[in-house]
């Protein structure tokens, strides 16, 4: 997928279109994600016990991967990403390849 958690992201498409949030959720087998204050579903939730009141509850809902813009956290802007592949270290010192993200709009790796 071409977002990852916590990355920031534009909504593309749907009614939640033009608004921005954070990657709370990746769902990679399903091609969603989950992003903060997008696709909020009101639940009604009955009250079950005397104790507890009946109440609408916001849940945030999956939305599909394909509707949703990586924002670049170099120039702040909605951006297409291309892939490079780097050899990096990893914990163990040796040199492993790595996809790194690029923004195609700066060129600035994004990770
Ligand atoms: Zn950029």
């Amino acid at each position: 997928m071409h977002v990852k958690l916590n990355d920031e992201v534009i909504v593309i498409s749907g009614k939640d279109l033009g608004k921005t949030g954070r990657v709370i959720k990746c769902l990679p087998k399903e091609h969603r994600v989950t992003v903060e204050n997008i696709n909020i579903a009101k639940r009604h939730m009955k009250a079950r016990r005397a104790d507890t009141q009946s109440q609408i509850v916001d849940k945030v809902m999956p939305i599909d991967v394909s509707n949703v813009m990586l924002i670049c956290p170099k120039c702040k802007k909605p951006a297409r990403t291309a892939h490079k592949v780097e050899r990096v270290q990893n914990d163990e010192g040796k040199l492993v390849r790595q996809m790194i993200r690029v923004c195609k709009k700066c060129g600035a790796d994004i990770d």
